[in-house]
Order: C-alpha cells, then sequence, then structure tokens
C-alpha cells in the first residue's frame, strides 16, 4: 500500500490492488439487526452472514485471495496420497522458512492438538508470551499449565512501545532457573492475537531462543499472524530496516525449533502445518496426523486450498501484499483515537481493538463489558466484531470467573476486503455508540458451554438496555438504517 502523497494533503492509504470479484452485501434495520441479536444469544459468533453488513468478526479464513491463488486452485493434483500438490506445498514452505520437515493440518489448532500432545505432560508448564485461546485449550486439556511473561507495556491500552508482543526476557530466564525439568517447551506467538495483534521484535525471539538453548528447551512458534509481524519488524525495528521480508523470515524461523500456522490466517487460504528443521520432532508428531487429520500429503486440507496456500506463502514475502491490513487498521485506529474512543495503540494486525473497560467503564467485568459492546455495536452499524475478553476466558477449575486481564472488542479487518468507506462506517457509528455509551447494559449466561463458551453460549441483555438503545438510535437517525 503506497504512500503517495495526495495533492489535498489527506493522508488516505492507496490500495495497490483492484477488485475484480464482488459479494452484494445487505444492511438490515436496527429493528431486524434487534431480532437478530436476540435471537443470537447476544453472542455474535451466532448470527448468520444474512444479518451482517460488515464481517469483522474475524480474520480467519475470509482474507481476500488474489488473481493468482485462484488461479493455481485450478491446477491442483487431486490424490490421496503422494500428491504433487502437497509436494509444491512442502517445498514452498521449506524454501521460505528453510524447514525441510512438513505436517499438514486441517487448521490452525489441529496443529496446536498435535504438539501439545506430543510435549505437553501432566503438571508441566508452558511459558508463552500470551495465550491464544484454542492454545490454552490444548494445553490445559493435556494437564500442563500456561505461564504469561509478556512484556509489561502489553497489557497498556495506550502505548509508544512498537512491539507489546515481546517477551519478558528476564522473567523468562528467572522462571526456567526456577522450574528446572517443569518445563514442556516455550512458545512465542506472532502478532500476539488477544492483546491486540501486537507483534514481538527479532531481537526479543532471538534472545528467547538463547535462553531456550541455554536451558535445552524448545521454542515452539505460533505463527498465525507472522505476516503482521513481519511488516511490523520491517518498519519498526531499526535494526531490521535493510533486510528483506525474506531475510525477517528466514531469521525468525531460524530462532524456532518448531513453528505452526493457522492458514486460514497466513497465506490467506484455510489449512495449516507444523514445519521443523530436524527430523525428530517431526517424526514424534507424524503418527498424529494420520490420527485426526488425514494422510500426511493432505492432512485434512483440500488440494485446491494447499494451491492457494503455496501461492499465498510466496506472496506474504511481498511487503506490498502484507501491508493494507496493518496500514488500514492504522488509520481506523486513528480516526477513533481523534473522536476519543479508547482503543490500543498502537494499532496491531488483524484488526481495531475497542478497549471496552473504559469505553462500557459502568459494567462489571462479570456482565461481560466487551460482550455487550459486541452487541450494542451491531445494533448500530450491522457490524459484527468479536468479544475478546472474561467472555472468552475458561472459568476457573473451582466455578469461579477467570477475569480477563483486558476487556476488547476486536473488530477485525480481512486483509483486503473492505473499503475505506466501510472502514469510514464503522468509525461513524462506533463514535455515535461512544456518545451513547451509558445506554449500554451488562451481559449474563442463560447457556454456558463448559469448553470455550465464547463460541456457542447464549446470553441475555441484564436490563432493556438494547430497547433503549435502538430507541436512541432512530431519534437521532430518523429513519432505521
Ligand atoms: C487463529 C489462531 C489459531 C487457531 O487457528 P485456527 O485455524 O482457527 O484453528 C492459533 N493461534 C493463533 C495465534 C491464531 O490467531
Amino acid at each position: 500500500m503506497a504512500n503517495i502523497k495526495f495533492y489535498a494533503g489527506e493522508q488516505v492509504p492507496l490500495e495497490m490492488h483492484k477488485v475484480r470479484i464482488i459479494q452484494r452485501l445487505n444492511l438490515p434495520d436496527v429493528d431486524a439487526r434487534l431480532k437478530a441479536i436476540t435471537e443470537a444469544g447476544n453472542n455474535t459468533f451466532l448470527l448468520g452472514t444474512e444479518h451482517v453488513f460488515l464481517d469483522m468478526l474475524t480474520d480467519s479464513g475470509v482474507n481476500a485471495m488474489s488473481d493468482r491463488q485462484q488461479a493455481a486452485m485450478m491446477l491442483a493434483d487431486d490424490a490421496y496420497a503422494g500428491s504433487q500438490t502437497f509436494t509444491r506445498l512442502s517445498n514452498k514452505v521449506e524454501d521460505i522458512f528453510g524447514t525441510p520437515y512438513f505436517l499438514p493440518a486441517h487448521q490452525g489448532r489441529a496443529c496446536e492438538n498435535i504438539v501439545a500432545r506430543t510435549y505437553v505432560k501432566e503438571g508441566q508448564y508452558v511459558p508463552l508470551n500470551y495465550h491464544f485461546t484454542t492454545t490454552k485449550a490444548h494445553i490445559t486439556e493435556m494437564g500442563g499449565k500456561v505461564v504469561e511473561l509478556l512484556c509489561k507495556e502489553g497489557l497498556e491500552v495506550e502505548s509508544d512501545e512498537p512491539f507489546k508482543g515481546n517477551m519478558d526476557i528476564d522473567a523468562l530466564s528467572k522462571f526456567l532457573d526456577e522450574h528446572k525439568g517443569e518445563v514442556s517447551f516455550v512458545r512465542m506467538e506472532a502478532g500476539t492475537n488477544l492483546i491486540g495483534g501486537q507483534p514481538f521484535s527479532l531481537e526479543n525471539l532471538e534472545a528467547v531462543r538463547d535462553l531456550c538453548r541455554a536451558h535445552g528447551l524448545m521454542l515452539v512458534l505460533d505463527a498465525s499472524l507472522l505476516s503482521d509481524n513481519l511488516y511490523f519488524i520491517k518498519t519498526r525495528e531499526e535494526s531490521c530496516k535493510y533486510l528483506s521480508i525474506r531475510e525477517i523470515t528466514r531469521r525468525i524461523a531460524d530462532a524456532t525449533d518448531i513453528l505452526y500456522f493457522s492458514a486460514r490466517k497466513l497465506g490467506s487460504a484455510r489449512g495449516g502445518g507444523i514445519c521443523t528443521r530436524e527430523e525428530g520432532p517431526f517424526r514424534e508428531m507424524r503418527p498424529l496426523v494420520p490420527l485426526f487429520e488425514g494422510f500426511l500429503t493432505y492432512g485434512g486440507m483440500s488440494v485446491r486450498e494447499m494451491e492457494a496456500l503455496t501461492v499465498g506463502l510466496e506472496e506474504t514475502m511481498d511487503e506490498e501484499m502484507i501491508n493494507q491490513g496493518p496500514i488500514y487498521i492504522e488509520y481506523m485506529v486513528d480516526k477513533l483515537k481523534e473522536a476519543g474512543v479508547p482503543v490500543i495503540t498502537p494499532g496491531g494486525g488483524l484488526g481495531c481493538h475497542v478497549d471496552a473497560m473504559k469505553f462500557c467503564d459502568h459494567i462489571p467485568q462479570e456482565q461481560y463489558p466487551a460482550g455487550a459492546l459486541a452487541a450494542a455495536f451491531y445494533l448500530a452499524s450491522g457490524c459484527r466484531g468479536m468479544e475478546r475478553g472474561t467472555m472468552s476466558e475458561q472459568r476457573n477449575p473451582d466455578g469461579t470467573e477467570e477475569l480477563s486481564n483486558m476487556e476488547l472488542l476486536r473488530l477485525a479487518l480481512p486483509r483486503r476486503v473492505f473499503t475505506l468507506s466501510q472502514v469510514k462506517y464503522a468509525v461513524d457509528r462506533l463514535v455515535w455508540l461512544y456518545e451513547n455509551r451509558h445506554l449500554i447494559g451488562g451481559l449474563r449466561f442463560v447457556e454456558e458451554p463448559e469448553v470455550l463458551r465464547f463460541f456457542y453460549g447464549r446470553l441475555e441483555p441484564i436490563s432493556d438496555w438494547q430497547e433503549a438503545l435502538v430507541a436512541k438510535f432512530k431519534e437521532d437517525f430518523g429513519d432505521s438504517l
């Protein structure tokens, strides 16, 4: 995305691609939105897309593909075993990451299942910069415990720290000294998802690697959000200014022992995989692929997905292809900040993150301020975001709430999907909602699944706040759109 100067002086991101396939969208009126969110149990995961205008739920599996990706899908080699499509993918993975061993899986969490089952033993620890929902679920499923050792700036909502996803190196060093023999592996997550898509620096990752080597531990990298992290290293880390995206990628991969990713994000396709440089871990994890995923040359992915992924991975090496997301997000963050709406700064990858703790500071955390804000934002705009707060946590074993460090409404900007006027619309409705935030009330569960409850749990508003919000909307906008 070029930094082209506009004669009028305006600072607007300018796309270096054009749109050649479109999908018709529908904007339901505010009464229809109230009906839809009520039927969805106030959980945006349960909304059907026929009721959604801009789908900002996630970047997972919904990034726009390039023409080259689509073309490659037509040339797929369908075979249960030994498909040339798989060979092309595996060669591309080796070319980019320098890892000769590749295990395919149907998506990111499937890789986590395989890694956790192979390496996490009952009672052991997995130190990490920050957890991701499915990562933590798989580690705890095996009886392991995640230990978050994020740098202290990571959880500050407003910050100038360019690498809020960094591991606290001193804390990691201390932890490893104190827990010798009790650690399964150390995990780093690129583009740290739950704290707002925040990156780590290459320097930090290499420091983590040095500690792992000194303690004889494996470093596992979750590279699902690597493309954003690469862009941030290139543009924010002084010592990497002159490295190409490809060189940065190789330095990152070289620092790790196991690298896995969700191809629903990385490579703008679907699927996933685990890459290793050494044969040992490959052999240790391999038996689980046919057991859970499929044969070793597809692992639950369709050949078309694999072809699209092969091209998508190569396109990830092109700065012009990976900068659209972060630059759009920065634009959105800046506009919201200007209007006084509390958002996570600096902007990260994957989406814009609104601070619901501050936005809804009148709603106690036990009433899910971020979940309430997600429902309210849908009412105000027809746009669907995702709760990333206490609802996304698991209850403690004794049944008490595990209150989240942050309460965020995530508005994902799937890569290359939305136009700038659509982003402006979302900003406009969010500013309106901020001015009427006192009308937003809390939620409570009426149906609460035990594991990953945020996916399909159902909630209800604690008062009639939604009717009041709809009434105010009609008053201000005259019509009901
Ligand atoms: C999305 C994501 C996953 C899980 O990937 P799926 O393909 O959705 O299973 C794991 N880790 C991170 C950091 C992610 O963003």
